[in-house]
């Protein structure tokens, strides 16, 4: 099990103020912040990163909500780190996500949910690598 993971802190949750609440939060659940940037996507960035849901029906939506406004990506490190994030973020419908869980307390809807995290540990290393260099993880 790797003890690195990604996020993306999504444009609502910057829309709404809630980044740093959400930092907060995942620094209580022990994560540290390697890398941290403040970024708003591109149209090819989001259709990139989201590749695997090239076929899905959401897939607009989702890139034009992911290009809607400025987000903050961030590479984390703790034991067991890519499941830890996971239960933290809570299910993928807010609705559905756990009391206590980040999708619960900020997110709006299945599509506008919050928080990014990997979902497997290569998944990690690839996002990681898809924004940052080995040199500005620190
Ligand atoms: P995750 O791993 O929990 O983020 O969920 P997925 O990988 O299945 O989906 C990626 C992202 O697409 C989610 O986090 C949502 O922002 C969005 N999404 C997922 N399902 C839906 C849906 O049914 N409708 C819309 N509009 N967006 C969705």
């Amino acid at each position: 099990m790797s003890n690195r993971t990604f996020t993306i802190i999504k444009p609502d949750s910057v829309r709404k103020g809630n980044f740093g609440k959400i930092i907060t939060k995942l620094e209580a659940e022990g994560f540290r912040v390697r890398g941290l940037k403040k970024l708003h996507l591109s149209q090819k960035q989001a259709e990139s990163f989201y590749g695997v849901h090239r076929e899905r029906q959401f897939f607009k939506d989702l890139v034009k909500y992911m290009t809607s406004g400025p987000v903050y990506v961030a590479a984390l490190e703790r034991e067991d780190a890519v499941p830890h994030l996971r239960k933290v973020m809570g299910a993928t419908d807010p609705a559905k996500a756990d009391a206590g869980t980040i999708r619960k307390d900020f997110g709006e809807s299945i599509e506008q949910n919050a928080i990014h995290g990997s979902d497997s540990d290569d998944n990690a290393k690839a996002e990681i690598s898809f924004f940052f260099a080995e040199s500005e993880l620190v």
